[in-house]
């Protein structure tokens, strides 16, 4: 067979699967992400990636956004905006306008959802709850959240026989992963928020500075047998193993709490961590 022949013939093999129906909520993926690598979700460590540019789902102030004061009492100057939907990402309660956040959070959350998709199409957008107000400061029924570096995601879902289900909405999960959703069983997808853990950790904008993962006790104990399971490097599941937390009086049964540090930018000019 000439060689030729052989080549276009993958190349159509490849464009068959690429046009497959995507699952509901799935959304293609721009041919700009298709060329992304591929996370790695054992390996993948911070400062493993060349230094990266500005996302292009985020809005920027006139000046780069400095992150005032700590978690539960502050503010957040010049805020970057997340914009309310993106090709992998989508804003969860877009009416209350808490889209917004530091450059290093907004920019790092676009990479996530971006990785993510990248290294598996079938991966649904990312739903991202709340971040902060555009000057911060108290944001009701949270005690956090006010100055850019705390963000509210939805885990992945699967539903009961494994497929990728996207929801803008949260549910509760329970140890073993399982949950209900509109009269329908649905699963924590631990392969999938494993990842997300990893495109955290492994973040070239916060990646360094992530404090916690708040998530339930149960689930947390998922994803760092996940990590096993994928033969993940040790100090990948030893970082993990530490910022993976329940923390007092709230339980992160239905959704991942990310907290980050401090820039040293931002440290400089009054960022606090508590
Ligand atoms: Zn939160």
């Amino acid at each position: 067979m000439p060689k030729g022949f052989l080549v276009g013939g993958l190349l159509l093999a490849a464009a068959a699967a690429w046009s497959a129906p995507l699952p509901r909520g799935v959304r293609e993926l721009s041919p700009a992400a298709r060329n992304l690598p591929i996370l790695d979700p054992a390996r993948a460590l911070p400062g493993r990636f060349a230094p990266p540019p500005v996302r292009a789902g985020r809005r920027d102030a006139p000046l780069k956004s400095v992150s005032v004061g700590a978690v539960n009492r502050g503010k957040l100057v010049n805020a970057a905006e997340l914009a309310l939907t993106g090709p992998h990402w989508t804003a969860i309660r877009p009416e209350i306008a808490r889209n917004f956040g530091t450059a290093e959070m907004v920019d790092g959350l676009v990479w996530a959802a971006e990785r993510l998709r990248a290294a598996d199409p079938q991966t649904p957008l990312l739903a991202v709850g709340d971040i902060s107000a555009a000057s911060g400061g108290r944001a009701p029924r949270h005690r956090s959240h006010q100055n850019g570096r705390d963000a509210d995601v939805n885990f992945y879902w699967t539903d009961a026989a494994g497929a990728p289900v996207f929801s803008e909405r949260m549910t509760s999960f329970d140890a073993k992963g399982r949950g209900a959703y509109n009269g329908k069983a649905v699963r924590f997808d631990v392969a999938r928020n494993w990842k997300l853990v990893v495109a955290f950790l492994s973040n070239p904008y916060f990646g360094k500075d992530v404090r916690w993962i708040f998530v339930s006790r149960g689930l947390r104990s998922l994803l760092l047998k996940e990590a096993a399971v994928v033969g993940a490097d040790a100090e990948l599941i030893e970082r993990a193993s530490k910022v993976l937390a329940q923390p007092p009086g709230n339980s992160h049964r239905n959704h991942f709490h990310l907290r980050i540090g401090c820039s040293a930018e931002d440290a400089a000019k009054g960022c606090k961590n508590l």
